[in-house]
């Protein structure tokens, strides 16, 4: 059953408590949040984080896509994020996952997409990669703050992973 009503009604049940009257949208804390999508990561208890901290950025993976970076640069750009945070996870889908079958099955359905998937071999050193791509973006003008994370759902850790710049 689609869960679409049950949300509309759960959203009207607590009106009170979604608004948020004078709440500024430039992100108090100053920072954005790159995460994957999946479902087991609360970010807010997670990182400490209120409503009206932060922006928060999500795709499959958690993957520095050209989508991810038109949202960080609009959150730089016209609402004042100085810092970015990346985070990924132990257990991701896209772990392993196969690039040739996923566009073989876009392709039988007469689809292909200009992206990919992002399947990725390797968490930490993905990680890196997209570390390493925000540091180069020039599309950022707030560099000198970029950290990534990687979450272990089962254990709850948060572990960093330092860019190829800090090793
Ligand atoms: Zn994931």
């Amino acid at each position: 059953m689609p869960y679409a009503d049950e949300m509309l009604k759960a959203a009207a049940s607590r009106g009170h408590e979604l608004a948020a009257p004078g709440l500024s949208p430039r992100p108090r804390r100053k920072v954005a949040v790159l995460a994957c999508m999946d479902t087991r990561i609360d970010l807010f208890p997670m990182l400490g984080l209120q409503r009206g901290d932060a922006h928060i950025i999500r795709n499959a993976g958690g993957l520095v896509t050209d989508d991810a970076l038109r949202s960080l640069s609009a959150s730089q750009r016209l609402l004042g994020t100085e810092e970015i945070v990346v985070v990924m996870h132990d257990g991701c889908g896209l772990h392993g996952a196969s690039e040739d079958e996923f566009a073989q099955a876009l392709a039988a359905d007469g689809v292909l997409p200009n992206w990919r998937l992002g399947a990725f071999e390797e968490v930490e050193s993905t990680l890196r990669h997209s570390l390493a791509r925000l540091a180069a973006a020039r599309e950022l003008p707030a560099r000198d703050h970029i950290r990534g994370f990687v979450f272990n759902p089962e254990t709850g850790s948060l572990r960093e992973v330092r860019g190829a710049a800090d090793a």
